[in-house]
């Protein structure tokens, strides 16, 4: 099966210099195979299926290195309630995440991977606890996945929240059977399309012990780790409280820093431990809409500075890595005082080709011949995208959800024209609407 992508302009890599026109982009199989002159395309592809793009451009899709889809139940209630960044911990209590049957939970999901998808993500890892119970529900929206199961051990408190961190080893052994069963079911699925991954909660829920056994894990089974990292300011006080020591450098005593692990916020952190996460060239997640909504914000240029490698991803915010794009530049400028830098360029590679390369795939997040064929066509003819001197910077300045008109996951639509294809959009709105009502009581 070949499908030739003609008339538009193909965003190949990040820069400005690198968008292709008068080409072809061909697909065959699961792969971009070819980016051929027009002139060739009758010559060599004949019988490939033609898509007219004209007037849109083809980016990369978005890796989203760091969501929980559940969350979506949460919405317009948690955004408001950020625990504190100043002692006493953790400040005002946040509501409780109210219990929803394991169907609706699904629908929860559902409506998170469809809300990505129409955004432009192409590839997210979810992360949770017990995703095996909606695995399957999930990766039938044809997006790219690395399911990372999540494993706590602490007994009492939460993370952020002072006390004696204390471990239950029989949530470490369920952990990791867990951890065993996802990777047994589901790693390497549909053409390695959906992957699992290990994740750690925080350092304040999480033993050496676990850390231990997570990490033993890892090396086994050769998978990308995560764990929410230097998120709170209570976190690190819990960390100096209980082990005398700060957030990242308990992960580097207990062996679990390592260049497949993706550390997730890193914001409230000292020079000394950008430092140490850099040596071990780990990604930070830069979770830049959450950060903001918090009030806080990591030290992006400096991690990069110090060997790390940036991606980008939602949290529990809007799936929409648009706006991460966006908030992510911005932050940056306000924090470094600087209105040049990052350029749109470099943001855009964080949510493409790095997000990629963090979650374990290396051909993937360019349109160059032997990539994924993992892409976005994104229509430019709209006032906001006028005129079109720098179609990357405008992506990232201007780019709206509505934009994106058809997604691409491992050479196959996914969504077409707007329509999601394998996720029935007004139902799961419907539902998620009807759920939270019950749930919260509004
Ligand atoms: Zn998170």
């Amino acid at each position: 099966m070949k499908i030739a992508i003609q008339n538009a302009k193909i965003v190949a890599y990040t820069d400005k210099s690198e968008v292709i026109e008068n080409h072809t982009l061909i697909v065959e199989d699961d792969l971009i195979s070819d980016i051929i002159p027009d002139s060739e395309l009758n010559k060599k592809y004949s019988d490939a299926e033609l898509i007219n793009a004209s007037g849109k451009a083809i980016f990369s899709g978005f890796a989203n290195c760091h969501t929980h889809f559940r969350l979506t139940l949460a919405r317009g209630i948690f955004e408001n309630e950020s625990p504190s960044n100043t002692p006493p911990f953790p400040g005002i209590p946040r509501k409780d995440l109210p219990k929803i049957s394991k169907e609706e939970h699904q629908i929860m999901i559902l409506l998170g991977a469809l809300e990505s998808i129409k955004a432009g993500t192409t590839f997210a890892m979810e992360v949770a606890e017990g995703i095996m119970d909606y695995a399957d529900a999930v990766q039938k929206s044809g997006l790219r996945l690395v399911m990372a199961e999540q494993m706590s051990d602490r007994m009492y408190g939460s993370y952020g929240e002072p006390g004696k961190i204390e471990s239950d080893p029989k949530r470490v052994e369920a952990g990791i059977e867990r951890m065993n069963n996802l990777y047994s079911k589901w790693h390497g699925h549909d053409n390695s399309r959906i992957t699992v991954g290990l994740a750690a909660h925080a350092p304040d829920m999480n033993s050496p012990h676990s850390l231990n056994e997570i990490r033993t894990l890892q090396d086994k089974l050769g998978v990308v780790s995560t764990i929410h990292l230097n998120q709170l300011w209570g976190e690190v006080q819990n960390i100096i409280d209980n082990y005398g020591t700060t957030p990242t450098k308990y992960l580097e005593q207990h062996d679990f820093l390592n260049d497949k692990l993706v550390a997730a916020h890193c914001r409230c952190m000292s020079k000394e431990e950008e430092e140490i996460l850099g040596k071990f060239n780990s990604t930070v997640s830069f979770n830049s809409a959450i950060a903001a909504r918090r009030g806080l914000s990591p030290n992006i240029k400096d991690l990069e500075g110090f060997g790390c490698k940036i991606g980008m991803g939602s949290d529990n915010m809007d799936e929409n890595m648009i706006e991460v794009m966006r908030m992510g530049m911005f932050m940056e400028r306000v924090r470094t005082n600087h209105g040049r830098e990052p350029h749109p360029n470099e943001v855009y590679g964080w949510a493409t080709k790095n997000g990629y390369k963090s979650l374990g795939l290396e051909n993937g997040g360019t349109l160059t011949k032997g990539s994924k064929a993992d892409l976005i066509i994104v229509n430019l003819l709209q006032p906001h995208h006028a005129p079109q001197n720098d179609i990357v910077s405008n992506w990232v300045h201007m780019g709206q959800i509505h934009d994106v008109e058809s997604v691409m996951v491992d050479g196959k639509w996914i969504m077409k024209d707007h329509n999601v294809l394998n996720l029935d959009e007004e139902y799961i709105v419907n539902e998620a609407n009807k759920i939270a009502k019950k749930a919260w009581g509004y």
